[in-house]
């Protein structure tokens, strides 16, 4: 057992200074005062002066690699463990990407055990960028239904010179096996869509819905903060119901296109779209290829980090203004909602013990992945498999 004592709790919402217990990977108690079990081992942290918030949710992160766009030699390796760790990274959600052509959803299928077998909560999306998308059972539906790990497909490009430009006809069927498959497996079945530099990005996803029964909240659409027109179609968006994703990682490689992630959340709340309907994903391990705009060429490449989720939380504090608590949902609350993940992203009695300890700087000081120590002291404990 753990014992947290006189932490200031953010749900994320701040609830007071409170005592946590922990047993078996969960949350057990969370009361103003609590002893310590007798007879029982009990490790106690003193978190006074300390925030205790969830562990954060990456939704999209290319955790087998990705990348390749300028070449064999351009493509990025797997995630490590101790990424994911200095983020603060609780839960991942694994990803392809671009290239469904020469990797593929078992490798991603396989990393995600590796990645609980070190520690971590991991799911992922089966298919990629390109429809017809690519799938361990020959169906997206029957992929999410039937394997434990896929609670979607994704991410499917669209509005972008990647994209296998998909008609309305082939987006809508995918949307609709994976809205099935996501009923018979109890999962979200929610579509990951990659949007591209293309104006008006939305436009295949409001087409869809249009011509179907589908919910624009069938799709979650990231990278919406990769330029200032694509942010504007976002609000639009939002606000006829989708929800809208910030990619973190991709700055601040193209500062003269993308929208700073902090700067794209205070955006979206004055433009009256709420919290509920915000995430941040890092897309680490995906490559950042910028190409020349006339001739296509790949100008230049960099790869995204996890770390970049925490980094752009803190921002959201300290450079926008806004509250801790505003600045936690898009990495804990709203993804475990929006991905149906139900034991995940919030302090609650019964929740996993997925738990991050703060300090005034909001520097990660004690880091709990399902009740065991992944950091302490500042001092991460745990390792990949491979890493030194
Ligand atoms: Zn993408």
């Amino acid at each position: 057992m753990i014992l947290i004592k006189q932490a200031e709790i953010y749900t994320p919402d701040l609830i007071g200074v409170r005592d946590v217990l922990i047993a078996g990977g969960k949350i057990i108690a969370i009361e103003n005062n609590i002893e310590a079990p007798k007879g029982v081992k009990c490790e106690i942290v003193d978190a006074k002066g300390l925030k205790l918030t969830p562990g954060l949710i990456d939704g999209h992160v290319h955790i087998a690699g990705a990348g390749g766009e300028g070449g064999p030699s351009s493509r990025t390796p797997e995630l490590q463990l101790s990424q994911l760790i200095e983020a603060g990274v609780t839960t991942v959600i694994g990803c392809l990407g671009t290239d469904g052509m020469t990797r593929n959803i078992e490798s991603v299928l396989m990393k995600t055990k590796a990645l609980r077998a070190e520690g971590v909560s991991a799911w992922m999306f089966t298919g990629s960028y390109q429809i017809p998308t690519p799938t361990l059972t020959g169906d997206v539906g029957r992929d999410i239904a039937l394997i434990e790990e896929i609670i979607g497909v994704g991410e499917i490009a669209i509005s972008d010179h990647r994209s296998s430009v998909p008609t309305t006809d082939e987006l809508i069927r995918l949307t609709e096996h994976a809205r099935v498959g996501g009923m018979l497996g109890g999962k979200a079945g929610i579509v990951n869509i990659h949007l591209g530099d293309l104006e008006d990005p939305f436009r295949p996803l409001f087409l869809a819905i249009e011509k179907s029964m589908l919910k624009l909240n069938q799709f979650l659409p990231t990278h919406c903060n990769r330029n200032d027109y694509t942010l504007v179609s976002a609000i639009e968006y939002a606000k006829a119901g989708g929800y809208v994703d910030i990619t973190t990682s991709s700055y601040p490689y193209f500062p003269q296109y993308e929208v700073k992630p902090s700067t794209a959340v205070k955006l979206l709340l004055e433009a009256g779209i709420p919290i509920e309907k915000i995430t941040f994903t890092s897309d680490a391990c995906g490559s950042l290829p910028d190409f020349n705009p006339i001739t296509g060429e790949l100008i230049q490449l960099e790869m995204g980090q996890p770390s970049s989720n925490i980094r752009e939380m803190k921002d959201i504090v300290n450079v926008e203004k806004l509250s801790l608590e505003i600045a936690l949902k898009p990495l804990t609350s709203n993804p475990a909602t929006i991905l149906k993940l139900k034991n995940k992203g919030k302090i609650e009695v019964g929740k996993d013990a997925d738990i991050l300890l703060l300090d005034d700087k909001l520097e990660i000081k004690f880091m709990l992945a399902m009740g065991v120590f992944m950091k302490k002291d500042y001092k991460p404990l745990k390792r990949g498999s491979y890493e030194k």
